[in-house]
């Protein structure tokens, strides 16, 4: 029964091309991965670079607050002043003392501020410098995942051809076993043992498997097993 035996040559053509999809797709889940974690990474300068800018304004309105507080207290002490009176000038020198203790608070505000800013610019080159990275790899991927799927394509195309040479019972037995291993559901026989789990195959069978005339499996891991 020569016709089995060519079927089993023809699946082995068919796995090659399987197992080179497999591949291919493996690579392009990779990538896609890679990417994934690339684009992660810049976003996390990104999250950097917005904590930022909320602290510096955050700091910015502070100070803004102090200024007008500090105009206040200028009127207030004015008014007291105008009113030439002893409890006028006391309630003054009171308000003095606590401009001079917010104007100090004041510019540790505008150094806090000076400093905000330049983190705040810091985490801005980084999220450029990051993404001028990203995007040249997001790129290069890009090109990856296109040369994969014509492979892909490409070994389809041939795989369709040396499937019509395969017995469609051996097909649809492959097929089963493809799904659970995939690019590996053909195996060879290995001395006395199965290639693909290694365990032992009786006398039997291995003789079965070298006459080639029927599809035989393994006991243990179920892939078909040729010579
Ligand atoms: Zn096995």
């Amino acid at each position: 029964m020569a016709e089995f035996a060519e079927s089993l040559d023809s699946l082995w053509a068919v796995q090659k091309h399987d197992l080179a999809i497999v591949r291919a797709q493996d690579s392009i889940d990779k990538t896609n991965r890679e990417t994934a974690a690339s684009l992660a990474k810049l976003e996390a300068r990104q999250a950097k670079l917005a904590e930022r800018q909320a602290e510096q304004r955050k700091l910015h309105n502070e100070h803004k607050e102090l200024e007008g507080e500090l105009h206040r207290l200028d009127e207030r002490v004015k008014q007291l002043e105008g009113q030439g009176t002893e409890a006028g000038m006391e309630a003054a020198t009171k308000q003095r003392a606590k401009i001079d203790e917010m104007e100090m608070k004041g510019l540790d505000l505008i150094t806090a501020v000076a400093t905000a800013e330049a983190n705040v610019e810091a985490a801005k080159a980084e999220v450029e410098a990051y993404r001028a990275t990203h995007e040249a790899t997001a790129a290069a991927h890009a090109e990856v995942i296109k040369a994969a799927e014509a492979v892909i394509d490409a070994e389809k195309e041939a795989r369709a051809e040396s499937v019509a040479n395969v017995v469609p019972e051996l097909l649809q037995v492959y097929e089963e076993v493809n799904a659970r291993h995939p690019g590996k559901a053909l195996c060879h026989l290995e001395g006395e043992f199965c290639g693909g789990c290694q365990s032992e195959l009786n006398t039997q069978l291995q003789m079965q498997i070298r006459a080639r005339k029927e599809i035989l499996r393994c006991r243990n891991c179920t892939r078909i097993l040729d010579v």
